[in-house]
């Protein structure tokens, strides 16, 4: 048995059956604190240790839409999540070569992965929660973050709860799961309120849909394979697919703007992906094949280009970011 089971069936057998949201929200704070996650050694790869394109086009789009907001210099770098601090470095990168000379801050809980961005962001602030960062205008990105906070499930219109059943952790109920997460709701909320105060935008990607819709999304990731999602927490990743309208609604309710959301495929192409790679290739011709497979899977609709969307949040005085016509 898990540590974490172990802490969970005492609780359960003090308290009571816990909530799917507080089981989702005990497992991944466990899970994040104890390991980096990432890569083919771990137990999934995101886009950023897929290829420096993605964080690249990523820095492109917020130069792009800093310079056309009239290049105000207290702008900040900030990120969600930041995993490794790859995203961010190669994102910068672009963003430094723009001429953006703000600073960096990364919102991370994890003790472990905040020790990996620290060697590669020397320079970052990191912050426990969203609401500690400063009141600066943003230049926001959070990748594959938002579908690791917790979902709440309820079942005929009753929250669905976790009990202690022969042999392990069991639903208390099963049936048609409609899914809501005040948690993230709370996360754009706090996001969009600072933009529609100072100014700024604000970059999603995760995997999930455009409309909301019922249905059960949680799912467990270990090794690169789909698991129970109630066997040995806190030793594996959990997630829900993100409901794009709610993070729309959400961002509205706060004043800023919301674009349409698209695919990471389309977006990633109307940035111009296909002439990076190109460039890269030219400069690295032994790395053809390298490159060619990355873009695949970064675009690919069978690979990462469909399942995963993207959407921006922006101040009504600035434009949108590039990509979501
Ligand atoms: N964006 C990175 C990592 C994605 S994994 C990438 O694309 O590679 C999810 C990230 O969110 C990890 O860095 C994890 O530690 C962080 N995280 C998860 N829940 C969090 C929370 N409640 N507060 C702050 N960071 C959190």
């Amino acid at each position: 048995m898990t540590p974490l089971e172990r802490a969970l069936r005492e609780r359960i057998q003090a308290e009571g059956p816990i909530t799917v949201e507080a089981f989702m929200e005990a497992s991944n704070a466990y899970y994040y604190a104890t390991r980096d996650p990432l890569g083919t050694g771990g137990d999934f790869t995101t886009a950023p240790e897929v290829s420096q394109m993605f964080g690249e086009m990523i820095g492109a789009a917020l130069a792009d839409c800093w310079r056309r907001a009239g290049a105000p210099t207290d702008a900040i770098y900030a990120e969600l999540g930041p995993g490794r601090g790859t995203l961010a470095r190669d994102a910068l990168r672009v963003m430094r070569r723009a001429g953006f000379s703000g600073s960096v801050h990364l919102v991370e809980n994890s003790p472990v992965l905040r020790e990996m961005q620290e060697r590669a962001l020397p320079d970052a602030h990191w912050h426990e929660n969203i609401n500690d960062m400063p009141a600066k205008p943003l230049l926001l990105v959070a990748n594959e973050f938002l579908d690791a906070l917790p979902v709440r499930q309820h079942v005929g219109g009753i929250e669905r709860r976790i009990v202690v059943a022969a042999g392990g952790l069991a639903f208390d109920r099963d049936g048609d799961v409609v899914e809501t997460s005040p948690a993230r709701d709370e996360a754009i909320g706090a996001i969009a309120t600072c933009i529609a105060a100072m100014g700024g935008t604000a970059i999603f990607i995760d995997y999930g849909h455009e409309r909301s819709s019922p249905g059960d999304t949680l799912q467990a990731v270990r090794g690169h394979r789909f698991t129970p999602v109630l066997v040995d927490p806190g030793e594996q990743d959990l997630t829900s697919h993100v409901d794009f309208e709610a993070i729309a609604h959400a961002a509205r309710n706060a004043n800023a703007s919301a674009t349409s959301v698209v695919t990471q495929g389309d977006w990633l192409i109307s940035l111009g992906i296909e002439a990076r790679a190109r460039t890269l290739l030219r400069a690295n011709p032994d790395r053809t094949d390298d490159v060619q497979t990355a873009l695949q899977r970064l675009t690919g609709d069978d690979q990462m280009g469909q399942l995963f969307k993207v959407i921006a949040i922006h101040s009504p005085k600035w434009p949108a970011p590039a990509g979501f016509e």
